[in-house]
């Protein structure tokens, strides 16, 4: 469920008209709504209500300030993938110590600040990166909380740029080395081996892939118990899909007692990392029809040029994603109703939002891309030197700028000349 309806005719943000927040602040606009992303949040949270449990946001899939600070607010936790999404973490009042780490290719100075913070674990992905972790840690003189991200070579069944737990995939450690290396980390000075991580893809859109990972990864748990190293965590990751067109995902709920049934009494706490599941449906991008190229001959296409682009939203682009694509104000004008492309100025052939949408148009419509609020923004560009778009935080009746629109400055910002040129 989610807060933006129509009433009489006109989407409506919460309680403002999506119009009002276009004449203040222009378009492309992201729109999220905060009352959507705390409802997802307390559904997600009080899915879970049983267990003990800490949800820690992906925050690649949307790292706005105003948005993580709701999330901060409701007691969130985050996974992060770089020392910048930390920082954001803590500018939006986030908790250090609610953090996981994660990612393939950590640096040594983004380890020494998340050492310097007190993050909550490190999800490890290779042999290399708990050795440099270990002596990071041992020259500050701290031991450093991990967990190994396991490849439990399991098929997501998603789009593969999205599939993350497959052995061919460059993610985690192989689910069959992962002992012998527990044992390594168990003796070395720098590292406490509290938990175990996987994370199999995204857009997940059945329950079998999880049960299948989190069996394995139960069963190394157990296995390591045997071996006398006992860890108090699972992290199960994120993944769980949304619908963006005809989906059908688990609910929270079902989700939740899976993994539940799953973990039986043993006495482990249960991360997750959700990041699409909570903010893509939080979330519009809102653009403006420039103008209107139907074609002439039976078999043509009609493209309709939007002033939003693959720079703005490259899902489509990126991973062939499905986005809905509503007007602002319905059936107020005699417009030209076509199959449409919706497409940008931008010079790529995959430069488009949608394709083939029975719409009524005209130059200077407004429409919403919805599902939007995961891996929009984030996956933001400059190309084509395009300042990137507003994003607008609606709170009941209230518009709040979240993150003003870049300036043709901005875009220019430390670039110079040759010095003898
Ligand atoms: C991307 C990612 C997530 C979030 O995935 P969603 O599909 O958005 O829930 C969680 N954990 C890790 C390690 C990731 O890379």
């Amino acid at each position: 469920m989610d807060h933006f309806e129509y009433r009489d005719g006109a989407l409506y943000a919460e309680n403002v008209p999506v119009a009002d927040i276009v004449q203040r602040f222009g378009t492309p606009t992201y729109v999220y709504s905060a009352a959507t992303l705390s409802r997802h949040y307390r559904v997600f949270d009080d899915a879970l209500a049983g267990i003990d449990h800490d949800i820690c946001f992906a925050v690649k899939a949307n790292g706005n300030i105003g948005v993580l600070g709701v999330l901060a607010d409701l007691g969130s936790g985050f996974d992060i993938v770089s020392v910048g999404e930390l920082e954001r973490v803590i500018t939006a009042g986030g908790d250090p110590a609610r953090v996981v780490f994660s990612g393939v290719g950590k640096r040594v100075d983004e380890i020494e600040r998340a050492l310097e913070v007190g993050i909550a674990c490190f999800n490890v992905e290779s042999e290399a990166e708990l050795a440099c972790i270990d002596a990071l840690a041992q020259r500050m003189g701290v031991v450093a909380p991990i967990s190994l991200r396991v490849n439990p070579d399991v098929d997501a069944q998603t789009h593969p740029y999205i599939s993350t737990g497959l052995k061919e995939n460059k993610f985690g450690i192989a689910i069959d080395r992962a002992e012998a290396l527990y044992a390594d980390a168990a003796v070395r000075a720098g590292l406490a081996p509290i938990g175990v991580d996987c994370h199999i893809g995204s857009q997940l859109t059945t329950l079998s892939p999880f049960r299948d990972a989190v069996g394995r990864v139960l069963d190394l748990i157990d296995r390591l118990a045997g071996r006398g190293i006992e860890l108090s965590h699972i992290d199960v990751g994120g993944g769980l899909g949304v619908c963006y067109r005809d989906e059908t995902p688990p609910t929270p709920a079902e989700y939740a007692s899976a993994i539940a049934d799953m973990l039986g009494d043993r006495p482990l706490k249960l991360i997750l990392e959700p990041g699409r599941v909570l903010v893509a449906n939080a979330g519009i991008l809102v653009t403006r029809v420039a103008l209107l190229k139907p074609g002439t001959a039976e078999d043509d296409k009609h493209f309709a040029v939007v002033d939003a682009a693959m720079n703005d939203l490259i899902r489509p682009a990126l991973y062939a994603g499905w986005h809905r694509v509503v007007p602002l104000q319905m059936n107020t004008h005699g417009g030209q109703t076509r199959s449409w492309d919706i497409v940008g100025p931008i010079c790529e052939t995959g430069d488009f939002l949608a394709q083939g949408r029975e719409l009524t148009l005209a130059a200077g419509d407004l429409l919403a891309v919805r599902t939007a609020g995961a891996y929009g923004f984030t996956m933001a560009s400059n190309y084509n030197a395009r300042p990137r778009a507003a994003e607008v935080m609606v709170v009941d009746d209230a518009m709040h700028e979240v993150r003003a629109r870049e300036t043709l400055a901005d875009l220019m910002r430390g670039e110079r000349r040759l010095p003898f040129s």
